[in-house]
């Protein structure tokens, strides 16, 4: 997963993309990076870590001229080479001009292209947009629009993407409208974001979603838009079957914000309220596991009869999101770092833990253990998503089914490993029902059915 923040024409550029990358860093944290342009000329600061690790201090940002650019934060869902520069915004040349590309998604045929590409000479990174970028630039339509089309027509997966040139900013999502992008404004100033929370503090008007297969091109002439499917390009939108990640509303997506045409808070509510109709327990201290699980158990809380909302659980925040660090073995010494249960509300207290999902089994058992040492006498939990036991190829790290639970053991066995008195997840339909549109969305990491293929 990746987070990406542009920005067209506005004064202290490189701070309004600073800021903005910082409101979805909760989408990744390994590496960033911050492309702009004086109109010019490009200027690129990238490096290992949150924002504010690779951008320490206002001189960090002083470098970063002009009043356009692009941010990208990354989480790597390739292996990582140490001797590459992995790092976005990644940058290219053609004819005599420069361009940036940030990219949040996943290709499914990259390594096909990357091998067809190849004769243009050796690749500088291992990731599969900068595929994209030499799409780019050695396609031979003159017109902006129509390069990106043409770039984009034999690239099979998933992708948001914000071009930048001298004075034009591109936004981009694929057909299938699988990660969100949003297009915010404030004045005269245009900006693209992933999500849109990262307009709100920066008192940035949320105007609309770029659409699935849409070519937006912000520059000097204005705003404009153009649709594109695998065969067809055009003014007028396209008509292509969606997969927009369930998992975004869920868990990625920040709760302050809207996506997919969803508030995100309204949603994990309701996702708790009918995992509760659904699968209801009988132990009615409801404690959410934080903080992803706050808002599906608040919903929870509501629905199951004499339940109340504890927050008994308490996230230190001093330390990141378990599941964003790739070691196993780092990731298990974190859980234990990362909570603290409050023993004064739980002592004696029939608790159900509510949380948005389980994928490794990692976070789940040491809460049990924590909660039962703080004197509960029955701990049930309740999961808003269905078991996950199939990767995601569409740019969550989830690509090995070893590591899914729920991949290995059936519900019981999970439920015993978790030391719990009872356990049940969302049902499919369950999940389904919380959207008007279910078939626009990708199910595939419970269900096994990919909607996007490799051809
Ligand atoms: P587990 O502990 O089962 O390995 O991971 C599930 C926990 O990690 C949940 O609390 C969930 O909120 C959190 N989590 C963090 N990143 C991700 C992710 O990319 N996908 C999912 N499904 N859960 C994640
Ligand atoms: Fe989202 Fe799962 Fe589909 Fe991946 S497989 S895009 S995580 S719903
Ligand atoms: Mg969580």
């Amino acid at each position: 997963m990746c987070g990406i923040f542009g920005a067209w024409r506005c004064p202290k550029a490189a701070e309004m993309i600073y800021y903005g990358l910082h409101s979805v860093q909760h989408r990744a944290t390994e590496f960033a990076g911050i492309v702009t342009s004086d109109g010019t000329n490009l200027f690129r600061q990238v490096g290992k870590g949150i924002v504010q690790d690779v951008f320490p201090n206002q001189n960090s940002l002083d470098m970063l001229h002009g009043w356009t650019g692009i941010g990208h934060i990354r989480y790597s869902t390739v292996t990582d080479d140490p001797k590459l520069d992995n790092t976005q915004p990644v940058v290219g040349v053609f004819g005599n001009r420069e361009v940036a590309l940030a990219h949040n998604g996943n290709l499914l045929n990259h390594q096909k292209l990357r091998d067809e590409l190849a004769v243009h000479g050796p690749f500088k990174t291992s990731m599969d947009t900068e595929v994209i970028l030499r799409l780019f630039c050695t396609a031979s339509e003159p017109d902006i629009a129509k390069r990106v089309w043409a770039a984009l027509r034999s690239v099979r997966g998933t992708y948001s993407l914000l071009f930048l040139f001298d004075d034009v900013l591109v936004a981009v999502r694929d057909p299938w409208g699988n990660r969100p992008l949003m297009l915010g404004r404030r004045g005269d100033s245009h900006f693209v974001a992933s999500e849109t929370v990262a307009f709100d503090n920066l008192d940035i008007a949320f105007e609309r979603e770029i659409a699935p297969g849409e070519i937006l091109v912000i520059s000097k002439g204005g705003l404009q838009s153009w649709y594109f499917n695998e065969h067809e390009f055009g003014r007028e939108p396209l008509p292509h079957p969606r997969a927009q990640c369930i998992f975004e509303l869920l868990y990625y997506g920040h709760p302050a914000g809207t996506m997919f045409g969803q508030s995100v808070v309204d949603f994990q509510i309701r996702a708790g309220e009918t995992l509760c109709r659904l699968c209801p327990s009988q132990s009615p201290t409801v404690v959410p596991i934080p903080d992803s699980g706050l808002f599906h158990a608040e919903g929870y809380a509501r629905i199951l009869p004499g339940g109340k909302l504890v927050r008994a659980i308490l996230r230190h925040h001093y330390i990141g999101r378990t599941f964003i660090e790739p070691l196993q073995n780092l990731r298990l010494l974190k859980v234990v770092k990362k909570f603290t249960a409050v023993a004064k509300l739980l002592f004696n207290e029939l608790v159900t833990l509510i949380d948005d999902s389980i994928v490794r089994l990692t976070t789940l058992p040491d809460i049990v253990r924590i909660v039962r040492r703080a004197g509960a006498r029955k701990v049930e939990a309740r999961i808003s998503t269905p078991p996950i036991r199939f990767p995601c190829f569409y740019g969550i790290d989830t690509p090995d089914q070893k590591e899914l639970k729920a991949a290995q053991a059936t519900v019981e066995e999970i439920r015993v490993e978790a030391g719990l008195d009872s356990l049940a997840f969302m049902p499919m339909e369950g999940l389904r029902s919380l959207v008007p549109n279910p078939n626009d969305f990708c199910y595939a990491c419970m269900t096994g059915e990919y909607p996007i293929e490799e051809q």
